[in-house]
């Protein structure tokens, strides 16, 4: 049995980067630059790198849990989702793909996920809900997905 190393980050519709003026930097989400303490501003021009390198977290985590859970799908539980707060679960394949395109939508929205030992949580705040959203994954048989 594997032992799986704890992560967690946020995933964000938008790009986060901020850029220094005095040092010609470009910071990952930070107010302040790391270099010279001046207040950077938010970059202009982003070529999505900032992004790319988090969907490989998401893949790689997926990879992961799957792996040590022996499952091919698994099973979204979702509670306190858009302005209703409905609660609700989808079974779908344990892809990076399937796992996003379930989670978000066209629109602003940030997915903060963390993966502690045997659990693999998201948090996903937007718009309708400011208090966040929460998903669980839990491993699945995939028995009951229709295709
Ligand atoms: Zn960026
Ligand atoms: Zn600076």
């Amino acid at each position: 049995m594997s032992t799986l190393t704890d992560t967690s980050y946020t995933l964000s519709s938008t790009c986060s980067c901020t850029y220094c003026e005095t040092c010609g930097v470009v910071w990952e989400d930070l107010a302040e630059c790391q270099d010279c303490g001046n207040p950077t501003r938010a970059e202009d021009y982003c070529d999505g790198a900032c992004y790319e390198y988090k969907l490989e977290w998401v893949e790689n985590d997926l990879k992961e849990y799957c792996k040590a859970n022996a499952c091919e799908y698994i099973r979204l539980d979702g509670s306190r989702m858009g302005w209703q707060a409905l609660s609700g679960y989808k079974l779908i394949k344990a892809t990076r793909k399937d796992l996003l395109d379930s989670l978000t939508f066209s629109g602003d929205w940030s997915l903060n996920f963390i993966r502690s030992g045997e659990s693999f949580t998201i948090t996903r705040y937007s718009h309708d809900e400011p208090m966040g959203a929460s998903f669980t994954i839990t491993p699945d048989t995939g028995e009951d997905i229709e295709e």
